[in-house]
């Protein structure tokens, strides 16, 4: 175990009023401040009614005091765990409290942090607790439970351990130059590099899933007025998910919104809004909103099914980025007297639907799933951040360099691109991470976890 010298603490509980409030207190310290405020440690994993006291002993509150010796803690370290009622003043009395006998205020995900330096967590895992807690859907919050309860990082461990043993051979094949030729041409080399590649591609896509599931899809809303839009983003929202408007950690922002299909977040940017502004305020929403129609991933076109697609419409599509998939959406189709379904168009796909009763709707919504790869949240999808996307792409790469390095019989390459797969892999789970982004991955989280 690492040996903190500094004791932490913080409120864990959100701001606010509730049944229950909870001060958290990790370090050396935290059986000390034990005895201060509750006049006793509390018997490990023991809950104890007390009366808790501030430093000039007089009685804040009472409450449940739980204590953790290390290192059988969340955070591997002694913890307390003070359960006062759920007040903003009593909280910030009790944290004043522990704050005035020795401990400092935590930094955001320091807990987790501390678990992960303690070995309670790896990195993967620490970061589904937060996914866990963001999570926006029961389907993003299952699949961060698996990730946390370490069936990710299983996985990504067995890829490792096939590469290590890989290695070895190779390794060991370089090591008699006469016979290294004869070694790697065996077949059973590139079999087994093919087969490890295979491995990591399935990784790949549940991770995939897992990344759907946590950052969804952002789609362009366009169209002429009263073509239909906004009929049509209620009617994908459907009963059970009501239009979000709020953007975390920003203003409201009126230019965005976002439902869930299906578990998967879909980011809606309605170019209705983005016309010119005067207001500063305004302009500032415009030109986040243009940001992330850069990184869109595609263009739902929303045509009237009288009309069809006419000048108007192509003027819209030329304001937006060359190269974003179009789905036209003919909608209306109960005035048209078409039929809804699904074709494809010039442009690109074409669903046809009527937005006022919610026809064709279910269409579009397995369209938009198809599209994106998205299939419905199965058991095998993972919590999965764009960093470890990144970080098994760039294994796969390695593998297949490793591959056309055998090829040539260059031993000694073929070896090190394994070597640089594994190196990747091993980010992952943060066997192998720099302390700046150890920093950044842990700033994101919030105070008290
Ligand atoms: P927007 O300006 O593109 O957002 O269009 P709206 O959603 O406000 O719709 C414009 C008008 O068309 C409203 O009166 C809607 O009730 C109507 N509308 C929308 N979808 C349909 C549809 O599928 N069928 C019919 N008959 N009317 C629709
Ligand atoms: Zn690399």
């Amino acid at each position: 175990m690492i040996a903190s010298t500094d004791t932490i603490a913080a409120i864990a509980t959100p701001p606010g009023r509730g049944g229950v409030g909870i001060v958290r207190v990790s370090g050396s310290l935290a059986s000390v401040i034990a005895e201060r405020v509750l006049g006793r440690t509390p018997p490990a994993r023991r809950a104890d009614y007390l009366p808790f006291r501030a430093p000039d002993g007089s009685v804040l509150d009472q409450g449940i005091a739980l204590f953790f010796q290390n290192p059988h803690s969340f955070t591997g370290e002694d913890v307390l765990e003070l359960q006062a009622h759920g007040g903003p003043v009593v909280l910030d009395m009790l944290l004043e409290t522990v704050v005035a006998h020795g401990a400092r205020l935590a930094r955001p995900g320091e807990f987790s942090q501390r678990a992960f330096l303690n070995d309670k967590l790896d990195l993967a895992q620490a970061e589904a607790v937060a996914d866990l807690i963001e999570s926006g859907s029961r389907e993003a919050a299952r699949s961060a439970l698996r990730s946390l309860q370490g069936e990710f990082s299983r996985r990504v461990h067995s890829l490792v351990e096939r590469l290590i043993a890989l290695r070895m051979y190779v390794e060991s094949a370089i090591d008699f130059p006469d016979e290294e030729i004869d070694f790697l041409a065996e077949g059973d080399v590139s079999a087994h590099l093919r087969a490890i590649a295979d491995a990591v591609g399935e990784v790949q896509a549940a991770a995939r899933q897992g990344r759907l599931l946590r950052e969804g899809m952002t789609v362009v809303l366009a169209g002429r007025p009263n073509a239909g839009k906004s009929s049509l983003l209620n009617a994908l929202a459907g009963q059970e998910s009501a239009i979000v408007t709020e953007i975390p950690g920003t203003t409201r922002d009126i230019l965005r919104e976002q439902i869930d299909i299906d578990g998967m977040p879909l980011h809606v940017i309605d170019t209705a809004g983005l016309r010119d502004s005067a207001d500063r305020i305004e302009q500032e929403g415009i030109r986040r909103a243009w940001a992330a129609i850069e990184k869109a991933d595609r263009v739902l076109l929303v045509v009237d099914d009288r009309l069809g697609i006419e000048a108007e419409e192509r003027a819209i599509l030329d304001k937006l980025p060359d190269g974003l998939p179009v789905t036209v959406v003919c909608n209306k189709v109960d005035l048209s007297g078409r039929d809804v379904g699904e074709g494809s168009d010039a442009l690109g796909a074409e669903v046809r639907v009527c937005a006022r009763t919610g026809e064709g709707i279910e269409l579009l919504r397995s369209h938009l799933k198809r599209v994106m790869g998205y299939e419905q949240a199965g058991e095998g999808a993972f919590m999965a951040r764009r960093r470890h996307l990144e970080a098994l792409g760039a294994a796969t790469e390695h593998l297949q360099h490793a591959a056309s390095r055998l090829e040539e019989g260059a031993g000694e390459l073929v070896a090190e691109e394994l070597r640089l797969a594994q190196q990747h892999l091993s980010e992952i789970t943060g066997e192998f991470t720099s302390d700046d982004l150890l920093g950044r991955i842990f700033e994101s989280f919030c105070i008290g976890k």
